[in-house]
């Protein structure tokens, strides 16, 4: 069993609304949220093993955490929740966080954490993902069930695969068996041809001004709360994107190459402007579904990611969604294209600092936390 609603009222009962301290294990984004939780006042925790990352953070003074809690290894969060508690401790979760711990263990960590953790469990399997994103009126990469089937380029992304590490691209069934490993669990998907576009949104369930969100089923007629557009990034990935300087794919294969996907960076881009009122629907969609996963589901809180490729066509091709900050949004610590209309120097590492600060003033800490 996870956490319950009355699990985190408990613990929140014996917090000091006035001295939360923002934690975060010090990796993937934590730069732009300790950076984003000074700025907006709060004190802050950077939880680390090896003495190397405290080091580095120190090449930060802005970011550089009020306190560290110094671990031997990740796991070792288990025994310091008491302690965590004490000190008002709210963790932000990131990618990093939820793989050093393990999906399970993060789910069943017994200190406040911001967002819905729940929603992770959607997030964190390729076809509940698929079905999320296809009720809420994605359009997603055609699925192979059979290799035999393939009749057109085919991306095959292995189970628990990192930052896109042995994914490969087979153009037939004779490619595909060349290069499969049948060890280990895999999905077939259609290779979109397009431009990647990972759109950074907040979803505030506490706002009840700007672009709301219509609820859907079970809360049909309401007002869910505000979306808003964060930012935007590309990710540079490490071969592929520097493959074509070789040649053509028949070259690259004479030389017994292949192409991988290993996130190394990221780089702002902005949408056209006439395709935003379609980012816009897939991520409303997406947010009101969210409500509807399970009986009572608590739905999305906080930031979330659609990774989509734009086809030649302007179709959305939505291949997968965080539903967490994502480190695409690490080129914005100052602010983006999109949120610096609505308030410059607004990262989404602040704007969650934003959205604790808020729900301690009204006292509604226990709906964005979880
Ligand atoms: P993922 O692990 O699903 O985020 O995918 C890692 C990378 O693989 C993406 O950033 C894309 O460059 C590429 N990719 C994933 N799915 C597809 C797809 N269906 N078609 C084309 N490229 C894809």
């Amino acid at each position: 069993m996870g956490i319950t609603e009355a699990d985190l009222r408990w613990w929140l009962s014996g917090y000091n609304p006035n001295n939360i301290m923002i934690g975060v294990v010090a990796s993937h984004s934590a730069l732009q949220i300790l950076h984003g939780a000074k700025k907006e006042g709060f004190k802050t925790l950077g939880i680390a093993v090896g003495a190397d990352k405290r080091r580095l953070y120190s090449a930060f003074p802005g970011s550089e955490p009020d306190e560290w809690l110094m671990l031997d290894d990740y796991q070792d969060l288990k025994n310091q929740e008491d302690w965590l508690k004490k000190k008002n401790v709210v963790i932000i979760p990131h990618g990093s966080l939820v793989e050093y711990l393990g999906a399970d263990t993060f789910s069943k960590l017994e200190v406040p954490t911001f967002g819905n953790r729940e929603i992770l469990r959607w997030e964190s399997s390729r076809e509940k993902q698929r079905i999320w994103l296809e009720d809420a009126g994605c359009t997603t990469p055609k699925v192979i069930r059979d290799p035999r089937d393939i009749d057109s380029p085919v991306i095959v992304k292995y189970a628990g695969a990192k930052g896109g590490r042995g994914y490969f691209i087979a153009r037939d069934y004779r490619d595909f068996r060349r290069n499969v490993n049948l060890d280990h669990e895999f999905t077939i998907q259609e290779y979109v041809l397009g431009c990647r576009y990972y759109l950074h949104f907040f979803f505030d369930p506490l706002a009840e001004d700007g672009y709301q969100v219509h609820g859907i089923k079970s809360h049909a007629g309401r007002n869910l709360g505000r979306l808003e557009l964060m930012s935007m990034d590309r990710r540079d990935e490490s071969n592929v994107d520097e493959f074509y300087k070789l040649g053509s794919l028949r070259d690259l294969r004479e030389m017994s190459l292949e192409p991988s996907f290993v996130v190394t960076g990221n780089m702002p881009v902005v949408l056209r402007e006439s395709l935003l009122p379609e980012a816009f629907r897939l991520a409303e969609g997406v947010v009101a579904h969210s409500f509807e996963l399970e009986e009572g589901a608590r739905g999305m809180i906080g930031a979330f990611c659609l990774e989509t490729i734009v086809t030649d066509k302007l179709e959305f091709r939505v291949f997968e969604i965080s539903a967490r900050i994502v480190a695409g949004s690490n080129p914005f610590v100052s602010g983006s294209s999109y949120s610096d209309i609505n308030e410059s120097g607004m990262s989404t590492g602040r704007r969650i600092a934003r959205c604790i600060k808020k729900a301690i003033e009204t006292s509604e800490l226990d709906r964005i936390l979880s």
